[in-house]
């Protein structure tokens, strides 16, 4: 298998990971949060989502929290934008990349953001030709690429479909994401396979949740394809809405620990990385969901103990 000699991990718990908890969390805390995570050497973070706050009252504090937050050289902030009244406030909050979202799922899209996933389309549209012409990258979304809690599972070629019909309207970078956390290696290859005949590898990311524990194994089935771009959240921040007390999104402790046994470079300080986790799963006052986070990096008895 050939893989990467690097992977660049989006770190999205700030956001999806903290908007999917039941606690509230202050704004000290979220900034704190944030700025470990750029010193642990995190390069890419979703900071907060600009959506309207009477909707997600949890992330009513974007411009705040972008206010507050050290920015660190080479280190992007991104956020979610909705519609063209979030990349206003986006662009006054000074983003370095914004997020748009659908869902491969009808059923799904519209529950979760009211709409057809070609009305969607449409309606964010505006938002990607605007942060196009000053310049600013948009990334795209995809959830429920790999099965729907309504609809079961998905056809590779409605996600392939849409991949298409994002990259032309202009965004960078395609993210897929497993929401609900029912793709295995096998069906993520073919998902993979399916996505690849119409986009190249380097703009896609992949977005695994490990509600069943298949996260990392299918991490690795989009490295092998050529994928390097991973979607994770410090201490799997964020359960899984669907499934209640299931995990959510893959852990960036987890997916760090693999890659570093790999040797595949990430920049970020595992041991740095860990303190993270524990630091914000201590705020919110539950169990850190990271396998790593809980068992710590491996003293030397573990090497000579069988
Ligand atoms: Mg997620």
């Amino acid at each position: 298998m050939q893989l990467p000699d690097k992977v660049k991990i989006v770190e999205v718990g700030p956001r999806d990971g903290l908007q999917n908890e039941s606690q509230a969390v202050s704004v000290d805390t979220k900034v704190q949060l944030i700025d470990q995570l750029a010193r642990a050497g995190l390069q890419a973070i979703e900071v907060s989502s600009f959506v309207n706050p009477t909707r997600v009252p949890q992330l009513a504090d974007a411009e705040e929290v972008f206010a507050r937050i050290e920015r660190r050289a080479g280190v992007c902030y991104s956020a979610l934008v909705p519609n063209v009244t979030g990349l206003a406030r986006a662009l006054s909050s000074r983003v370095d990349e914004i997020a748009v979202f659908t869902a491969a799922s009808e059923t799904f899209c519209q529950r979760n953001i009211q709409c057809s996933i070609a009305e969607s389309l449409a309606r964010f549209e505006p938002v990607v030709r605007g942060a196009r012409d000053v310049n600013l990258p948009v990334r795209a979304y995809i959830s429920c690429v790999a099965g729907c809690p309504y609809e079961g599972p998905i056809e590779p070629g409605v996600v392939a479909d849409l991949t298409t019909a994002l990259l032309e309207m202009g965004a960078r970078e395609v993210s897929l994401g497993d929401t609900i956390g029912v793709g295995t290696p096998g069906s993520i290859q073919a998902l993979l396979d399916a996505v690849l005949t119409v986009a190249d590898a380097s703009r896609l990311a992949v977005h695994f949740h490990d509600t069943r524990g298949q996260a990392l194994a299918n991490i690795l089935i989009a490295l092998g394809s050529g994928i390097s771009v991973v979607d994770s959240s410090v201490a799997g921040l964020g359960g899984c809405p669907y499934a209640k007390g299931a995990t959510g999104n893959v852990a960036t402790e987890d997916v760090v620990y693999m890659l570093d046994g790999m040797g595949i470079q990430t920049g970020v300080d595992l041991a740095a990385l860990i303190e993270v986790g524990n630091f914000i799963s201590n705020a919110l006052g539950r169990d850190n969901a990271s396998r790593v986070g809980r068992a710590g990096l491996p003293r030397r008895a573990e090497w000579t103990e069988h």
